[in-house]
């Protein structure tokens, strides 16, 4: 029996940039995946843009229409989805790309199409669907204990209820700071900034919801809008007048896929892009020396998919005796961290080893503290550190910034 593959979901803009793709292979190199870690031509950008136009072709093309549509084995249509998912979606394809073509936008697009006929998300990334449809978040974690890490804190940061109170900013904490033990000081110290700035701001309490991130880039953007749409219910209610997220995955996300699903009450910044707007208002100023060579990693939902690239270079040069040095992959040439698209999930390895190859970045330029500001970056980054056994420290960028400021003068 022939399987009829189902391609009502391929995006026509997508199906268009399939064909304009001049199989060139200047996205090759530098692709983190299929490039640099394996040299596998299916896992390229090429090499995935080829393969779904064959598949496309051999049931849909001109010889399909007139002989019949060839046979595809399911085997070979596995192999095809284990390759689309290993990509991290870090979007340098789109800016090597000399013909232009929106990657990020093409390999979610196949994600869906890899969904839509029951190959995809893979198996690896299951459990972490089943806890996003169950919990609201991907680590299993109840909806009830979301709001805990802000309860530790005491005078050193006034976090308000957006539900209930008035409040100009709304912080939207995300999953992984809220949850994770290793990551929550990134929320800890966004809180204790902004309270130190006296910005008068809340969260959603435990009422807030995963942002949808993981969904869409696993191709369950289907899945995704119902979130969607009662986050953006929530921020209604709470009616801000600015929306601030530490998560570069929550920031590109309700940035720029939730105006896809729905109207956003209130612009959404980036907490590097607030910091710096704080800083240069004279709210919050660094006053603690610290000399030491500092790198900054671009996380690539911030650069390259948001283009956000100087506010957090700013705020480092602003501390006295940071030295900054850059990657000589850096901006928009930025090595991906290896962990984005559910790659960490589904290939573990390979996400580290990917990792293990932007510490090697970091050290070659004789950096001491790697920073970047993004939790996924960071979890990974760190870990590579460790493996490693790298004397570099890997911290947060708003830690960095709160032991400046708040240092005693
Ligand atoms: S988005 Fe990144 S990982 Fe995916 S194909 Fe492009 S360069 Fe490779
Ligand atoms: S750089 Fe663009 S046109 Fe060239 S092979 Fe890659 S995707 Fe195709």
């Amino acid at each position: 029996m022939i399987r009829r593959l189902d391609i009502s979901s391929l995006d026509v803009r997508a199906l268009m940039s399939y064909d304009a793709c001049t199989r060139c292979g200047e996205c090759t190199e530098t692709c983190p995946t299929g490039g640099e870690a394996q040299d596998v031509e299916m896992v390229t950008p090429r090499g995935k843009i080829l393969r779904l136009r064959e598949l496309y072709k051999a049931q849909y093309g001109l010889r399909a229409r007139i002989l019949g549509p060839k046979k595809i084995s399911d085997a070979e249509l596995k192999e095809f989805a284990a390759r689309a998912y290993e990509c991290t979606i870090c979007g340098q394809c789109r800016t090597v790309c000399p013909s232009h073509l929106d990657t990020i936008e093409m390999w979610e697009n196949m994600r869906e199409f890899l969904v839509a006929n029951s190959l995809g998300p893979l198996s690896a990334h299951e459990p972490i669907v089943k806890s996003i449809e169950n919990y609201d978040n991907p680590w299993m974690q109840p909806r009830t204990q979301r709001s805990r890490w802000s309860k530790r804190l005491g005078e050193e940061a006034r976090i308000g209820d957006s539900l209930k109170d008035d409040h100009e900013i709304l912080y939207f904490v995300g999953c992984t700071a809220a949850y994770d033990p290793n990551i929550r000081p990134m929320a800890e110290n966004t809180a204790r900034v902004l309270t130190h700035a006296k910005v008068d701001f809340g969260t959603l309490g435990n009422e807030e919801g995963c942002c949808g991130s993981t969904m869409m880039r696993t191709g369950l953007s289907e899945s995704a809008k119902a979130m969607v749409l009662r986050n953006i219910e929530r921020f209604e209610r709470a009616s801000p007048s600015i929306i601030v997220t530490s998560c570069a995955g929550c920031y590109k996300t309700i940035r720029q896929d939730y105006p896809k699903y729905g109207k956003l009450p209130a612009p959404i910044v980036h907490v590097t892009e607030f910091a710096l707007d704080l800083m240069n208002s004279g709210h919050i100023s660094p006053i603690g020396r610290v000399d030491k060579t500092v790198s900054f990693h671009d996380p690539c939902h911030l650069g390259r998919h948001a283009g956000l690239y100087e506010q957090p270079r700013s705020i480092l040069q602003s501390i006295p005796g940071v030295k900054l040095v850059e990657m000589h992959r850096n901006r928009e040439d930025a090595r991906c961290c290896g962990a984005g698209g559910g790659v960490k999930t589904a290939f573990p390895e390979l996400a580290t080893g990917i990792s293990e190859l932007r510490v090697a970045d970091a050290e070659s330029v004789g950096c001491e503290v790697l920073t970047t500001s993004c939790p996924f970056c960071y979890q990974s980054l760190k870990s590579a550190v460790s493996a490693r056994g790298s004397n570099m420290e890997m911290v947060d960028l708003m830690e960095f910034l709160w032991n400046s400021v708040h240092a005693p003068r």
